[in-house]
């Protein structure tokens, strides 16, 4: 942390420094970190937030500066708030809202330092970014957030990383495995923070901590040259096509998520796949089979996968939620095949009900297992 600058309410008000000279500094970061482009039916993938928000204190990182010298002549409204509550995101009514809060960039600081559990996929949530621009009907943030769900990246990176390892070394021997995915999708900002790319380096050397994050987005190629050590595992979140079309909004498509998988693959990273949400629609077993041969194809011979297995489940909460945001949503959300369960967090929410959550199970852990021999399967929830 260095010197408190001044603070600015918009750019206009921003210090002297031409647009000439920021849009330089913008071009060499962009060239630098190699952005790639992904369109999925013809809408670009890529991130650009039309609102950006800097909170006061982020400012006092070098980071949040120099965000802001990135951000200040940008097409992006630009504004500092000086309250940790975000307010000034416009929308007349929750889908107004949804949709400009996911056009919103915070960047803050981070100050609760004491990471939440999360089972079953880590020991702890590593928080570098909480939501994303992604717009999915069934985005289980949606029951978790509060509030707008406009995007945060936190510039105290090395701060949290410093916590992260005073966990490791009070579990020491033990090894202890970070999330950096609970809150987030994390990808869609790091060509602007550099965040996952700082926490990749951090744990490759840490003999006793191990990291993971996963994505749906394909922006991964700043990550590929990075000195990971094998102690990064990337995940990719997959569906069937029907599902990426019917639930999914503002995602690559599935074949780019491969292909970005097999990318990080190829760069020596542990990969793996999430299937998540699994949803048992009609067609569920023969699409779900499809969607591993089609995993298969692109990772033919290779045993050294991972899998986890997430089922559909909702709280009350996250369902009224979806259903003002997406008052069509045709996402199944009845009570009738679901059994209500206690989560890690103390509130209920509903999965599959016995019979139905058995036979999801035993049809893709078999198949799994059929077709990657060798690959590691997680879990199955
Ligand atoms: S990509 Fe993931 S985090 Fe983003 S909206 Fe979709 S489910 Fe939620």
């Amino acid at each position: 942390m260095t010197s408190t600058p001044a603070i600015y309410e918009t750019p206009r008000q921003a210090p002297p420094g031409g647009r000439a000279e920021v849009r330089e500094l913008w071009l060499a970061r962009v060239d630098k970190i190699k952005l790639t482009y992904v369109h999925r039916q013809g809408v670009a993938m890529e991130f650009h937030p039309d609102r950006v928000i800097f909170e006061q204190d982020a400012l006092e990182y070098p980071l949040g500066r120099q965000l802001w010298e990135l951000f200040k002549n940008s097409d992006a409204e630009v504004m500092v708030s000086r309250s940790r509550r975000i307010t000034g995101i416009p929308g007349r009514n929750p889908q107004e809202s949804y949709r400009e809060a996911k056009r919103t960039l915070v960047f803050g600081v981070r100050r609760t330092l004491n990471f939440q559990t999360c089972r079953p996929s880590a020991h702890y949530q590593l928080p570098l970014t909480t939501s994303c621009p992604g717009k999915c009907e069934y985005c289980y943030l949606l029951g978790s957030l509060p509030g707008k769900p406009y995007i945060r990246a936190y510039v105290n990176i090395e701060e949290i990383l410093d916590r992260a390892r005073d966990y490791i070394v009070k579990r020491q021997p033990e090894v202890t495995t970070f999330e950096g995915s609970a809150t987030s999708d994390p990808v869609p900002v790091e060509k602007y923070t550099g965040a996952l790319a700082r926490t990749i380096l951090f744990f490759a050397a840490q003999d006793y901590g191990r990291f993971r994050l996963a994505t749906k987005f394909t922006g991964i190629d700043s990550l590929l040259d990075l000195k990971h050590s094998g102690h990064t595992t990337i995940r990719f979140s997959l569906n069937t096509a029907r599902v990426i079309k019917t639930y999914e909004h503002g995602t690559p498509a599935l074949e780019q998520r491969l292909q970005a998988a097999r990318k990080v693959f190829d760069a020596g990273y542990p990969t793996g796949f999430i299937i998540a949400p699994v949803i048992a629609y009609r067609d569920w077993e023969r699409e779900y089979a499809e969607l591993l041969e089609t995993i298969r194809a692109c990772f033919p011979g290779t045993s050294s996968l991972s899998f986890e297995f997430i089922t559909h489940r909702f709280t009350v909460r996250a369902r009224n939620k979806i259903k003002s945001i997406f008052p069509h949503t045709g996402l199944p959300m009845d009570d009738e095949d679901r059994k209500f369960k206690f989560g890690q967090f103390g509130y209920g929410k509903y999965v599959y009900a016995p019979p139905l959550m058995d036979r999801l199970k035993e049809a893709l852990v078999t198949k799994a297992r059929e077709m990657f021999p060798g690959a590691r399967i997680d879990y199955f929830v």
